[in-house]
């Protein structure tokens, strides 16, 4: 076995970076290469196909049958021409991953021949067999139907040999099996109730987008030391393994020079992004060693989203052309930083104005602080649901270990920011503002731009973080669907930003002016949230306290966390605004509890397998191997001087021995209590007692596991160490 890792090191150390062509040394001159976008569509479709697409696109009407036949044959046509054989539908079910089913363009022909064909029904809408995805009891198998249904706002692209159609994924009664269904149901309710506050401000607006730039956290493994830790295949993290003794303590790794191995495989990922028109656009070395980072430039949300799942599966299938494996977990490696995925989020309108972009003057900065205002009122009411959006079962791991923002929600405005709000509060008294003090408030408003624009103080600490533009949620877990954190994000905004305006609109009634109910509703609200306020250090000790103080909630356990989606009124919430009925809400919650609790049952599995086909027989091994040298020590030396001699290595002996009782002893433990855990029928019940029961033995047992590493002689131990994973490329 330890041969297995000493081979392993051999090959990385005899390894050459992959050669990789890339399409044209000018991106602008391939970029989008295999995406039916606009220019292909003008392109391949009659002009009443085109413009249904568009619309369909802006404005969200529906396409018949008989256009969607005209667009199937222009794709077909441009799909043929670019290489492809098959079509698929490709979506997002409540997995960790996408999903499609390959069928080949032809259909029987004349005389035993085969043709190419798809049509319009092809295009908009499949059956696949949709028993195997979770639905959470929504979808009893006897009725296992599934459809997928095309999303005409995310373009399709060609993958491989492959006509890719983005889709949605309903059951039979309509509910929602997927991510992308009720992401596009948020951004519809954000649209409308953020275009209706917008009018307040610019008739002109006619619709708002949510957009989304999101930042890829990643480790870079070697493919034969990955090989070599079982641990890393099946679960995606170590479960053992000593420290470094040299880790990130340096900050060395940080922005540093990019090995030219993962340079490669980095430029091989952009070249198949470019073509795909995935606008990837900075590339750097993360924190911990071999942990590295990919951000595109922000899109509508929809279209980021569905980039950055399918770049995480082409990130994947390049890796290995590279011999390496790519770790989206959140927490790979004990001790080191582990992977986020910041989601940078705003809004703008179809009228070009970013809402989180303060403006040149009073007016559109009122607008700015509007929305910025609501913003803190949404994510102050429902702290515990946007926990609930990005908590899991390996988020949990990284959240507060010092390197994440913990699992308490604030935001961080920045210090002009604050100034503005605080400016507001003092000088909006109600009624009573003299004509100076409006104009002074609106001069005050009206000088934040330049400072914010170029706003370098940046707190890296918040979960929750306006950055001159956007709003920066970074509580997003690496190897997250965006989808579940923009779903709940959008949601919210939409769900304020209508009280909002029942309240102006009530106080406009009652004859206050616009400007002025405006104001009075903000100024309403920044007394309300100072809590949720916070531009201090979002890692220190203190900050927990302070926080508790303050109210702010602090749940550190997924059952717990996940919990919140069935709050009542929260529910009630996604009910009214249309992006869960309760049972897709109940359905959703329930695959969540189920893929925690299944994920700790096979850590807990790999775990005691481990222990004790690899780790137990090695320290037995070493253990012998003592035995028969301090056998060999009293026959040659004189009693006296060998008990001198053979003291530190009998207790080096009896220490083996204390870890491998230890380890089996709490592994034998660990296993009665996963049986008991196995019998719980319901759900939730059933991931907390894997919570509460199973999960605390993982690092028990480790515990031991990491001091035999230390002890037992470096040429049996049997899995490549965390300073091989880490270091040697
Ligand atoms: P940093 O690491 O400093 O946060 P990055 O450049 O890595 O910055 O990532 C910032 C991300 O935010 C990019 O994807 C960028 O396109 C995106 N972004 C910039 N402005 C906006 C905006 N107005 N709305 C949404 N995303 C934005
Ligand atoms: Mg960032």
């Amino acid at each position: 076995m330890a041969q297995f890792r000493l081979k392993a090191l051999e090959e990385v150390l005899n390894r050459e970076p992959a050669e990789f062509v890339r399409e044209d040394n000018l991106v602008s001159n391939y970029y989008g290469k295999l995406v039916f976008d606009e220019t292909k569509m003008k392109k391949y479709l009659s002009k009443e196909a085109f413009s249904a697409v568009m619309d369909a696109t802006k404005h969200g009407t529906t396409i018949d049958r008989k256009m969607a036949d005209q667009i199937a044959q222009g794709m077909k046509a441009w799909a043929l021409e670019n290489g492809a054989t098959h079509y698929t539908h490709w979506f997002h079910p409540l997995t960790d991953a996408t999903a499609e089913k390959h069928d080949a363009f032809i259909v029987h022909g004349e005389k035993g021949s085969v043709v190419e064909a798809f049509s319009g029904s092809l295009l908009a809408q499949q059956e696949p067999d949709a028993s195997s995805f979770p639905s959470g009891g929504i979808r009893q198998t006897f009725e296992a139907r599934g459809y997928t249904a095309w999303d005409p706002t995310s373009p399709a692209f060609i993958s491989e040999t492959t006509l890719t159609i983005p889709t949605i994924f309903i059951s039979y009664t309509g509910e929602a099996l997927d991510y992308k269904t009720p992401l596009l149901r948020a951004l519809h309710v954000v649209d409308k109730a953020a275009t209706a506050v917008c009018q307040y401000f610019d008739k002109n607006v006619a619709s708002v987008q949510a957009n989304l730039g999101w930042e890829q956290e990643y480790f870079l493994i070697d493919e034969a030391l990955y090989m070599a830790r079982p641990d890393l295949i099946l679960c995606g993290r170590t479960l053992m393994g000593h420290s470094s003794s040299k880790d990130q303590q340096l900050d060395d790794h940080y922005f540093s020079s990019i090995p030219t191995r993962v340079n490669r495989f980095m430029q091989d990922v952009e070249n198949e992004a470019y073509k795909l028109g995935i606008p990837v656009k900075t590339r750097h070395n993360e924190v911990a060693p071999n942990q590295f980072e990919l951000a595109p430039i922000f899109e509508e949300a929809n279209l980021a989203n569905d980039h950055n799942q399918l770049i995480m599966d082409i990130m994947q299938k390049i890796a290995r052309r590279h011999k390496f494996r790519i770790l989206y977990h959140e927490k790979p490696f004990q001790g080191i930083n582990g992977s986020g995925k910041h989601n940078n989020w705003s809004l703008s309108t179809n009228t070009g104005v970013n809402l989180y972009s303060p403006g040149k003057n009073p007016k559109s900065n009122l607008l700015f602080l509007t929305f910025v205002i609501n913003t803190l009122q949404a994510v102050y009411d429902n702290q515990d649901l946007l926990r609930a959006s990005i908590y899991n079962a390996q988020n949990q791991h990284r959240l507060g270990a010092n390197e994440a923002p913990p699992s308490i929600l604030s935001v961080f405005l920045g210090t002009e920011i604050s100034k503005m709000l605080d400016l507001m509060e003092e000088a909006v008294s109600d009624k009573k503002m003299t004509p100076d003090e409006k104009t002074a408030l609106k001069l005050n408003i009206g000088r934040i731009p330049e400072i914010i624009l170029d706003s370098t103080d940046r707190n890296r600490t918040s979960p929750f973080a306006f950055t001159g533009n956007r709003f920066e949620f970074r509580a997003v877990g690496s190897s997250a669907n965006c989808a579940s954190a923009l779903i709940v994000l959008n949601t919210v905004m939409a769900n304020q930003l209508n009280k909002f305006k029942t309240k102006v609109d009530a106080l406009i009634e009652k004859g206050t002016k616009k400007d002025e109910a405006i104001f009075q509703v903000l100024k309403e609200i920044i007394i309300n949230t100072k809590n949720i306020r916070f531009n201090g250090d979002g890692y220190s000790a203190e900050w927990v306290k302070e926080a508790a103080a303050r109210g702010l909630s602090n749940i550190n356990n997924v059952p717990e966390a996940l919990s919140a989606y069935m709050r009542p009124e929260y529910q009630k919430m996604f009910d009214e605004l249309g992006v869960f009925n309760k049972s897709e809400l109940h359905g959703r919650v329930e695959v969540e509890y189920e893929k925690f609790l299944k994920k700790i049952q096979i850590e807990s599995r790999v775990l005691a397998d481990l222990a004790i086909n690899h780790i137990v027989p090695t320290a037995v091994h070493y253990q012998t191997t003592l035995l028969e040298n301090i056998k060999n020590m009293k026959e040659v030396f004189s009693a006296d001087e060998f008990e001198e001699l053979a003291g530190a290595r009998k207790n080096l002996v009896r220490e083996i021995g204390g870890h491998i009782s230890a380890i089996k002893a709490k592994r034998t433990e660990m296993i009665e209590a996963r049986k008991k855990a196995n019998i719980i029928e319901d759900t939730i019940e059933k991931a907390k007692a894997y919570d509460e029961t199973v999960l605390p033995f993982l690092p028990d047992i480790r515990y031991h596991i990491d001091k035999l590493e230390l002890i037992v002689d470096n040429e049996l131990w049997p899995l490549p160490k965390y300073r091989e994973l880490l270091f040697v490329r």
